[in-house]
């Protein structure tokens, strides 16, 4: 019998996703002028954008599942030397009309402890905020688990709650540990590991599942997590870059190579994904049809992506999300 030997992953062009708008209680019914939509039926809070169940809207593999492709295609869509398979990152841009649960997700040793694959650390960038809007992030110093738990009990856990007051631009980041609620005043584009693990430690009397004793266990008193200052380059904004994911400003003045969007300290091969916070672009390549971004729209680019230009249609404000992956499982 013969050992199949590793083949180099097959081209994979960039491709368009479907964002998914899923229901939330604490969501709204009209996403104008984020997303161009008729009123919906059911409040919408979150617009997944890299969704294991988005659809590729764009090139051969139009119609299948994010998910799918990531289980067909693994070198391809995250390179050879990825240290796992399976979608890394969900990205999703979130919209509170009211206060979201108070939560906290689990590190990736307690979630596999439970049978995860994955924990959660995640981030928020603030795309628009009201005057005087505050989101909570980690708990007061000095505040003690009991403390927490009384809080809990008693409906006053939001006097344990560290709040931080938010504006457009900012960039927050919160580690796997970290106590929070995202609250309403604020459009976010979150990036966070993509996990399900989420525990609710209160819900403002919403009838929703809390799962008070794993949300302790995961709780972290002090965690890293907070807003970070955006660090300025010669080609890029870093808004943020961790052990799992980098979110980067990326200025197209006309237009921009493909090869200038990869930061130096990245694999020669990485997954990233490409969304315009504003105005529209054009992605153009010898090797496949040219793409259109739309306002508020997400492309993938695979760790096997050929060469393509990015081309400003106007007023492009360019995020560009690529994965990380923790130190020690680094190949
Ligand atoms: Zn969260």
């Amino acid at each position: 019998m013969s050992h199949s030997t590793p083949s180099a992953p097959s081209i994979l062009a960039p491709f368009r996703i479907q964002p998914r708008f899923v229901p939330r209680v604490w969501g709204f019914r009209d996403l104008r002028p984020w997303y161009d939509r008729p009123e919906e039926t059911e409040p919408i809070g979150e617009v997944w954008l890299t969704g294991d169940d988005c659809l590729v809207e764009t090139g051969p593999h139009a119609g299948q599942s994010l998910a799918a492709l990531f289980a067909a295609s693994p070198a391809s869509m995250l390179g050879p030397a990825a240290p796992a398979t399976g979608s890394p990152l969900l990205v999703k841009m979130i919209f509170a009309r009211e206060k979201l649960s108070v939560q906290v997700h689990p590190d990736d040793t307690m979630a596999r402890k439970y049978g995860q694959p994955r924990g959660k650390t995640e981030c928020w960038y603030t795309m628009a905020a009201d005057p005087g809007a505050r989101i909570a992030c980690g708990l007061k110093p000095g505040v003690t688990l009991d403390r927490v738990r009384e809080g809990i009990a008693a409906g006053t856990l939001e006097e344990s709650l560290a709040l931080l007051p938010v504006e457009k631009g900012d960039m927050i980041y919160v580690d796997a540990g970290t106590v929070h609620a995202i609250w309403p005043g604020a459009i976010i584009l979150e990036t966070q590991q993509n996990s399900d693990v989420t525990y609710r430690m209160y819900d403002y009397g919403r009838p929703r599942e809390l799962h008070i004793e794993k949300s302790l266990e995961a709780t972290r008193l002090q965690t890293g997590a907070g807003k970070m200052p955006a660090r300025p380059g010669a080609d890029r904004t870093i808004l943020i870059a961790t052990d799992y994911f980098r979110v980067e400003q990326i200025p197209v003045s006309g237009s921009r190579a493909s090869s200038s969007l990869r930061d130096g300290t990245e694999p020669a091969q990485n997954l990233a994904y490409l969304f315009a916070a504003a105005g529209q672009a054009r992605i153009v390549g010898p090797d496949f049809e040219p793409l259109h971004l739309p306002q508020r729209g997400v492309l993938a680019v695979p760790a096997a992506s050929p060469a393509f230009t990015v081309e400003n249609l106007g007023g492009l404000d360019l995020i560009r999300i690529a994965v990380n992956w923790p130190a020690g499982r680094r190949a």
